[in-house]
């Protein structure tokens, strides 16, 4: 052709292959005579194509740069996309940009698939994970269709082959341009790609072959759970559509806070308050464990005896083994801790405040050195060696 390879593409003669190839895209993209409104947009299109298939060819733009013509005449080889292959060039991502994509999927897809995965939470009490429940579950999902069995017929009839696919479930489409026939094949548009129609789709679920229900399962929570474990149903999940095999359900567990009892681990603990002559004195108290929730026990099965040793401090732990909550598939269980609140008593009346003088007196206690640095030594011994 007569025209200057260089100026159709508006590029410098010395040019790089990558700045040939963006002149190239942005000109095709403006020329192509489907996107083109100007009247000679096609005559300019196939003279774009031209010069791009000799300057992106390091051979072909040698020989045109010395005077040769490499396309051998008006364009002989220019019939398709053979000039344009093995060029380092992605003809499909240039297509892609210019008409929205057009993605290649073969064959038909299947009507019948798997369903997906569910997840849904269960709120459980705390004696309920420490020993265990089976609890019934409401769940909102895709279940089979009843009526049609998951087939999306109605009865007595079938899917038929598709009329505008022919069971191919892709329809292809072809351009026709200046560089050839464009081929895009795409999803047939009246199976939706499936290659059959469902001539009289089922009433219930239009062919879909399963509904959104509500429904209600047992979940069998083993004793010792957690909050965010999850139980595994398999086989509980989504019900696939055409009466495909449901996905699996996952319960994760949620274990609501306690009024009396924190959990940490496998232990569960507790706080009780003493009175100071209890903590002093020793005594033995009556503990609440969380047995006293179960209603298949008896209710004396609910507590514990524990000993409080003479001279108790004020926060002081004791561990009662095997109270605690059952270890999650193992045997054994963790350790009730049970933790003393010395109260100091505030209420005194005269006699009472006369006992207690009398008892700092016995026990030399009227100076209030009673407090311990961390050094081991009474505060006020502290404060005498500070001074001196
Ligand atoms: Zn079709
Ligand atoms: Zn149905």
């Amino acid at each position: 052709m007569s025209a200057d390879y260089y100026e159709v593409l508006g590029v410098p003669r010395d040019a790089t292959a990558e700045q040939i190839k963006k002149a190239y895209r942005k000109l095709a993209m403006k020329y192509h005579p489907d996107v083109a409104e100007e009247p000679d947009a096609a005559d300019k299109f196939k003279e774009i194509g031209e010069a791009y298939e000799v300057l992106h060819d390091p051979n072909k733009r040698a020989m045109y740069d010395r005077g040769g013509n490499p396309l051998g005449g008006a364009g002989a080889n220019f019939g398709g996309f053979g000039g344009f292959s093995g060029g380092g060039f992605d003809f499909t991502n240039l297509m892609d940009a210019m008409f929205g994509g057009a993605t290649a999927s073969r064959g038909p897809r299947s009507r019948v698939r798997p369903g997906q995965d569910a997840l849904v939470e269960l709120k459980l009490t705390l004696a309920e994970a420490a020993f265990g429940i089976t609890k019934p579950l409401k769940t909102d999902t895709q279940v089979v269709c009843t009526r049609c069995n998951g087939a999306g017929t109605n009865s007595g009839t079938g899917p038929v082959t598709c009329s505008t696919c022919h069971g191919a479930g892709q329809v292809m489409t072809v351009q026709r341009s200046i560089i050839g026939d464009i081929r895009t094949s795409q999803p047939c548009p009246a199976c939706r790609g499936y290659g059959t129609v469902i001539a009289d789709p089922c009433g219930e679920c239009a062919g879909e072959g399963r509904v959104r229900a509500t429904r209600t399962i047992n979940v069998k929570i083993p004793p010792g759970v957690a909050s965010g474990n999850r139980v595994h149903l398999a086989h509980q999940g989504e019900a696939g559509p055409g009466g495909g095999p449901a996905g699996d359900l996952y319960v994760e567990l949620s274990v609501q806070h306690h009024d009396v009892f924190t959990r940490n681990g496998d232990d569960l603990e507790l706080v009780v308050e003493v009175p100071m002559t209890a903590a002093a004195l020793g005594t033995t108290v009556s503990v609440q464990t969380l047995e006293a929730e179960r209603d298949d026990l008896d209710p004396a099965d609910g507590s514990v005896e524990v000993v409080i040793p003479p001279g108790t401090q004020s926060h002081t732990r004791i561990a009662v083994p095997g109270h605690g909550v059952p270890r999650l598939q193992r045997s054994g269980r963790g350790d009730l801790g049970v933790t003393f609140v010395v109260k100091t008593p505030t209420k005194l009346d005269e006699s009472q405040r006369e006992l207690l003088r009398q008892l700092a007196e016995v026990r030399q206690e009227t100076q209030p050195e009673v407090a311990v640095s961390k050094q081991g030594k009474g505060v006020l011994g502290w404060l005498k060696e500070a001074f001196s």
